[in-house]
């Protein structure tokens, strides 16, 4: 797709979900070629939202975030179910039924505490046959759970930790 046609693409999606966000246009949408695993990324300082892919569900989720400026909980739950309806209102009766499948998704998968990812990082570090870098441990565990290294290491502020541990566990 070219770059004027993505660009109509987001205006289209704008109007027609979020029609009361960002009245001064100043969130951009731009292609990214790779994205740590993400499929789309909401940046709030740049107000920029990257997508790997043209798909409509992957920029209303984003852009759910940015309206919302939070992740997976409550608010933006709240404001992709009134994407859903607008999709509906619109006679998009597809794009609807993605969001809501893709919520029911999120509804259903446990909750990921500090524990339990400081836990898995241990185990990989504690089980490893040769003897797992630092770095490859965290991007394999990262990746598992769809974050960027950024927003991973920002999250869990103990995971050198839980690598340590699970190394010396070993002798
Ligand atoms: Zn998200």
């Amino acid at each position: 797709m070219k770059y004027k046609e993505i660009q109509e693409m987001y205006q289209d999606i704008r109007w027609t979900y979020f029609p009361k966000w960002d009245k001064g246009c100043e969130w951009k949408l731009e292609l990214a070629e790779d994205l740590n695993g993400s499929q789309g990324f909401c940046d709030t300082q740049k107000k920029t939202i990257y997508t790997l892919y043209t798909n409509n569900l992957v920029i209303i989720h984003e852009i759910c975030h940015a309206v919302t400026k939070q992740g997976h909980n409550k608010r933006w739950t709240t404001r992709m179910e009134l994407a859903a309806k607008y999709a509906e209102k619109d006679g998009d009766s597809e794009i609807a039924a993605e969001i809501r499948d893709q919520l029911e998704a999120y509804a259903m998968s446990p909750k990921i505490t500090a524990k339990m990812v400081y836990q898995e990082i241990q185990d990989i570090a504690y089980m490893s046959s040769s003897d797992i870098s630092y770095d490859d441990t965290i991007e394999f565990v990262r990746r598992n759970y769809g974050m960027s290294e950024r927003d991973f290491l920002k999250k869990y502020k103990k995971t050198r930790q839980a690598y340590d541990e699970g190394i010396e566990n070993k002798f």
